[in-house]
């Protein structure tokens, strides 16, 4: 079985809210499309995917996207550009795949993040069987009501009904020959395997899954964050989602004129002051650093150019707090800092506590999330000398926590 994928998520999202199509939008650490390739990818065996998207949202994909997929991944996805209905689309994706020679398919709609290795599973358990077609559903067990203008005009049985999920699941050459035919009679199934019947395939259901939901609706988004993070936590599920990491940070600066230093956002008095363009406090920018890099977005020299005017004096807690707030925006939970300060003098046990409170403040942690120490290097080097003062920090951070 050579089994390849199309994953179509060229649609504007706008029921889902927000001004992103939904596949682009932020669910946990990574857009919705970014876990769903992901997903997707995990079918064992699966080669090559065919990614349809909307006009212009190329770009989209790769600025938003792109950045979130391994490299292992990225090689198997081909761009793929959609039509002007759903059908169109799964067709342009079929015929992107035709070189890879499939023997069979999966066809997915983007916006199902949370398809989990169970369900991927039992499709490919009904293809290996001899199955043509295989989808999963799952059966309706709500009343089933029929309603006008607001009011229950007539309820209806409900025994037999499926509601289908994707991924569907096809032999390559069938599906593709009843997208042809279905494409030139003109007509606009609602899914695949509605195509597929229509050419006298057999599709077999397959077990659904509660948690492979479709994000539609801004509501959702939550909801799925919330399997993802279940599925992260529960072991042997899925742990490919668990995202935590560390980043580190380091500065220097020397001691030039003044009467106190800015160590961790206070001011320590000292018979000299740190030297620098903002107000030189190396606490707070090892810590910006390290958060920085924890999210593998560069560094403070980046975001905020010591060429810029707007920073000379500058007090750093606005680095520190950007950084802080750029790691809640990627979806990250800021789980712990960590600095040591590397000076013989000032003494920075006196004000350990304060300096964790100002840091806990500004990041918005509590305290006891918060780690400040200090250490000489037995008058060694630069900071043995008293020539400057540097800083070591470490930053945690949780995805979706
Ligand atoms: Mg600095």
């Amino acid at each position: 079985m050579k089994i390849v994928a199309v994953v179509v998520a060229a649609g504007s999202g706008q029921r889902a809210g927000g001004g992103l199509p939904k596949q682009f939008r932020p669910l946990g650490d990574r857009p919705v499309l970014a876990h769903t390739l992901d997903r997707v990818a995990a079918c064992p065996g699966l080669g090559r995917i065919a990614l349809v998207l909307g006009a212009g949202q190329e770009a989209l994909f790769h600025s938003h996207v792109r950045p979130h997929l391994s490299d292992a991944l990225a090689a198997t996805i081909r761009l793929v550009k959609g039509g002007a209905d759903r059908g169109a689309s799964v067709r342009a994706g079929l015929d992107a795949l035709v070189p890879d020679a499939p023997t069979h398919v999966l066809i997915h709609d983007g916006a199902r993040p949370c398809l989990g290795p169970d369900l991927l599973a039992r499709l490919c358990m009904a293809l290996d069987g001899g199955a043509r077609g295989a989808a999963p559903a799952l059966p309706v067990t709500d009343a089933l009501w029929y309603g006008q203008d607001g009011k229950v005009a007539d309820s209806r049985p409900r025994g037999g009904l499926w509601r289908a999920q994707t991924p569907q699941a096809f032999a390559f050459a069938d599906i593709r020959d009843a997208h042809r035919a279905a494409g030139a009679a003109g007509q606009s199934p609602a899914d695949d395997v509605e195509v597929a019947r229509g050419a006298g395939i057999d599709v077999t259901i397959v077990e659904g899954d509660e948690d492979n939901l479709k994000i539609t609706r801004p509501e959702d988004f939550a909801r799925a964050a919330r399997v993802l993070a279940d599925r992260a936590g529960s072991p042997g599920k899925d742990r490919a989602v668990v995202d935590v990491r560390t980043g580190t940070g380091f500065d220097v600066h020397a001691f030039g004129p003044g009467d106190h230093a800015m160590l961790c956002g206070i001011a320590v008095p000292h018979e000299r002051g740190l030297a620098g363009h903002s107000d030189a406090d190396v606490g707070l920018h090892a810590l910006t650093d390290a958060l920085l890099g924890a999210l593998a977005e560069g560094d403070i020299g980046q975001w905020f150019p010591p060429s810029d005017p707007r920073w000379k004096g500058a007090s750093s807690d606005i680095f520190l707090r950007a950084a802080a707030e750029r790691a809640r925006e990627r979806g990250f939970a800021i789980t712990h800092l960590d600095v040591t300060l590397i000076c013989e003098r000032p003494k920075i046990g006196p004000h350990s506590a304060a300096m964790r409170a100002r840091i806990a403040e500004i990041t918005g942690l509590s305290p006891d999330r918060v780690s400040v120490k200090a250490t000489t290097t037995e008058r060694l080097g630069f900071a043995g000398r008293e020539e400057g003062i540097a800083a070591l920090a470490s930053a945690t951070l949780v995805a979706g926590a």
